[in-house]
């Protein structure tokens, strides 16, 4: 290359080289891409050292109050490209490794995808977590150290197979172990009063909690945040006793046991031992993360009085809930609080997100387990429910209202309500979309807000556009500069200067050209994986996100085969060649979801093979759903799928990024669709199909589906084919079950919302066939939705939960 290479460049090349040596111990000549990989992430890191303790210092010596983010996930997938974009570094990088003759594309493709997280909310949180330290708010990530994130999707033979994803096997280049930084976390034994009245838990048994830290780098390197993820150790690995007692193999099961808290993510819960691990995981983190913010306060103020003016304390979900009991116990029994100051204290401390309304993912655990588990959090538990109980009696309510109100359900064998408790004891309680925070307020939580007003606010969630545009799509994001100017990379509001531009043909042109681009890369993706052969200049229709019957990947399905069933009917006609891809993991005790992970994999099989449809349509499934994948996928999609059952998607963040990379939603009025349509206008959204307020009571009160489907000719076709084994024709009963079943219970209105869904395809590819029109519809997605940068989303935490002065 002819170009000089910068000071900077030749500094970070001679780190590098340094790194290869002195920590990776290998040799410039034969290191691997892997080598390199690591090499670059060490000297990477060193730039950010400095910079993530003047942060701290920073925080320390003016006092700022600091965010506590508690999540089970974070979903952050890969950091070096995250981290040279952010301190600026990217060119320098890439020249630096030009210098040693390697790529820096390859080198950041050696990185595992941090998979610390099942989908959206795990997502939320690392975006959360960026835009925190982009906007310089003191803030720690805590949550789990799985050594085992979610697990490795393959497809074989369309099916889903699941293998576990070794993120960690060989390194962890990132993160710092703080081997002084430890907590004891107990579980079982028994409660004992003190001489002097106080109560004291003597735990059965007691794991270690080990910190891991990763820095987490604001944009422009100015703030740096730490993620402290935690990591199990039994507290006696060797249980010296039993094996000197000759019990070899019991010594080991004790600590095989301590340590599993953070083997995987989502221990299968199907049995009574995966729901216990599930438990000691929450109580594991939660525990560990008070114990340490307690620490560091009492260590920086000394006073446990003050601890909500320094601290916030975010759940994220009910994962963390158990915290409330736990702060209450540190408090009350450890700090000697009185109990009064302690609740008020707590309150003021925590606040809670709930990320969904449907019954069977709020959480629950039974009264026994938590007796047996967590003794004295039980009793705690107790008593903030008897004085929630009788203040809630002093205002009136009677039996039923408090039934509906009690941390305790009476009604299913007695268990905790975790989002009870959570409300309890939050100041805050907030949804993440406004469909999402109105439905709170009038089922799950209505009784509660009757008794605890004011608390419920809504925070619609966003993404951070330095991950989901500039790093995801720099080709896209080049053209952005170049048109409006680079303010944009800091005011993301910016982005509506590109209005104007939506009818510009040149711009049209040059915005159309990105995604082409962006197409015939993952069409390149795609076929190294698959096989699949797709044509980059057909209509991308995506559907990418965790497989549930909620989303209704099942509709996209019936709609592709109608397709199909239409274009062998009249191969002829006059046919907007479409590509439908799909992507996502099912959980793996999931059946239905996996099911129809097999029926789109079965009918892509089909119609890839069908020479009558070759140029017209093409249908692929992608294997592995992950953050990396979603980067690639983003900047390709003309068309976002975002067709879940309305009031259902509590917010999406999946249509966010679409929209942002300028491609179409087709979506009901569901979660955020709702709010990126007001954004965007209608006329550049495709909505179909039944409203919250319809489907709500429909799902209530029973549906026929029969009806449905015995008035529409074209479903009655695409069900019966599938039935009859078209697309299994190894197996024609496959999917036999499937389809009586939709007919006979379909919870989630997948064919009241049919014909809708179709009439509406059928305008996205009228609309196709209109350049012009699509391409000044896709700019203005693009240009409207900078409301979705979760900065955004964080100044509002800031200013109306946490209290926080926003810089
Ligand atoms: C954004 C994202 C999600 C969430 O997608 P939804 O469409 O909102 O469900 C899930 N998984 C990954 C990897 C993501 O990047």
């Amino acid at each position: 290359m002819a170009m000089e290479i910068t000071a900077e460049a030749e500094a970070l090349r001679q780190d590098i080289l340094s790194k290869l040596t002195y920590e990776v111990g290998g040799r410039a000549e034969r290191a691997s891409a892997r080598d390199w990989f690591l090499a670059a992430t060490l000297a990477t890191r060193d730039r950010i050292v400095d910079r993530w303790r003047a942060s701290n210092d920073e925080t320390v010596a003016q006092g700022h109050k600091r965010v506590c983010y508690l999540s089970m996930e974070f979903l952050i997938g890969r950091l070096l490209s995250d981290a040279l974009g952010n301190l600026g570094l990217t060119e320098a990088m890439r020249q630096a490794l030009d210098g040693v003759g390697v790529d820096l594309e390859e080198v950041c493709a050696q990185e595992p995808d941090a998979a610390l997280g099942n989908g959206g909310l795990g997502r939320l949180a690392a975006c959360f977590m960026e835009s925190m330290a982009s906007i310089g708010i003191p803030a720690v990530g805590y949550g789990i150290r799985y050594e085992n994130g979610l697990f490795r999707q393959l497809i074989q033979d369309g099916r889903q197979m699941e293998v576990p994803e070794d993120w960690l096997s060989l390194g962890n280049p990132w993160e710092f172990e703080r081997s002084g930084i430890t907590y004891d976390i107990g579980f079982g034994g028994h409660v004992v009063r003190r001489p002097d009245g106080g109560l004291v838990w003597h735990p059965g048994e007691v794991v270690r909690a080990i910190a891991y830290d990763t820095p987490v780098v604001g944009w422009r390197g100015h703030w740096v945040n730490t993620l402290r993820l935690w990591s199990a150790r039994a507290t006696d690995p060797l249980h010296l006793d039993a094996f000197n007692s000759g019990d070899h193999v019991g010594a080991q099961l004790t600590r095989m046991q301590a340590e599993a808290i953070s083997r995987v993510l989502y221990p299968g819960d199907e049995n009574a031992a995966g729901q216990e691990l599930r438990l000691r995981q929450e109580y594991f983190f939660a525990s560990a993360s008070l114990q340490d913010l307690i620490q560091r306060h009492l260590r920086l103020y000394g006073d446990i009085a003050t601890l909500a003016e320094k601290v916030a304390v975010q759940l994220n979900d009910t994962h963390p809930a158990i915290g409330v009991a736990e702060l209450m116990r540190l408090l009350v029994d450890v700090q000697g609080v009185e109990w009064d100051r302690a609740w008020d204290i707590a309150r003021a401390t925590f606040s809670y997100t709930n990320h969904t309304l449907m019954p069977e993912a709020l959480e629950s655990w039974p009264v026994a387990l938590m007796e047996r588990l967590l003794p004295r959090n039980m009793q705690i538990i107790y008593l903030i429910n008897a004085r929630h109980l009788e203040k809630a009696r002093q205002q009136g309510a009677n039996d039923a209202l408090l039934s509906a109100v009690s941390l305790i359900d009476e009604h299913h064998g007695r268990r905790v309500r975790m989002g009870h408790l959570a409300f309890v004891g939050s100041h805050k309680i907030n949804g993440v979309s406004a469909l999402h925070t109105g439905l709170m307020r009038s089922t799950v939580f209505a009784e509660l807000d009757r008794v605890c007003p004011g608390r419920i606010t809504n925070k619609t969630n966003g993404i951070t556009f330095r991950r989901w545009l500039m790093r995801a799509n720099p080709g896209l994001t080049s053209l952005i500069v170049e048109t409006i100017g680079p303010r944009v990379l800091d005011e993301p509001e910016r982005l509506a200067d590109l209005a104007p531009y939506a009818r510009d043909a040149a711009f049209q042109r040059a915005f159309a050209a990105q995604r082409r681009k962006a197409k015939e890369s993952l069409t390149r993706l795609v076929r190294a994986r698959t096989g699949v052969m797709l044509d980059p200049a057909s209509l991308f229709d995506v559907q990418v996100k965790r497989i549930h019957e909620y989303k209704r990947q099942l509709l996209n399905i019936l709609h592709t085969v109608a397709l199909y069933n239409s274009m062998r009917a009249q191969p002829m006609g006059s046919w907007v060649p479409q590509t439908k891809i799909f992507a996502g993991k099912a959980a793996p005790s999931y059946h239905q979801a996996k099911l129809i992970i097999r029926l789109a994999n079965d009918v892509g099989k089909v119609i890839n093979s069908d020479p009558t449809v070759r140029d017209l349509l093409r249908v692929v499934f992608i294997p592995n759903y992950n953050v990396t994948l979603a980067e690639s996928i983003m900047p390709a999609a003309d068309l976002s799928e975002q067709i879940s059952t309305a009031g259902l998607e509590a917010s999406g963040t999946g249509n966010m990024k679409f929209a942002l990379n300028g491609a179409l939603t087709i979506g009901t009025l569901d979660g955020a669709n709702i709010e990126i349509s007001e954004r965007v206008g209608l006329e550049n959204i495709f909505i179909f199909g039944l409203r919250a307020s319809e489907a709500g009571p429909l799902r209530r009160d029973g549906y026929d589906a029969r009806a449905a489907v015995a008035g529409n000719d074209e479903l009655r076709g695409v069900l019966d084919a599938i039935a009859s084994g078209v697309f299994s024709p190894e197996e024609p009963d496959r999917y036999r079950a499937l389809v009586e079943g939709l007919l006979a219970h379909d919870n989630f209105l997948v064919t009241a919302d049919f014909a809708s869904y179709v009439a509406t395809q059928r305008q996205v590819a009228q609309r196709w066939g209109q350049p012009a029109e699509w391409w000044r519809s896709a700019v203005l997605n693009t240009a409207n939705v900078a409301w979705f940068s979760s900065d955004r989303t964080i100044r509002e935490y800031a200013d109306e939960i946490w209290d926080l002065p926003v810089r």
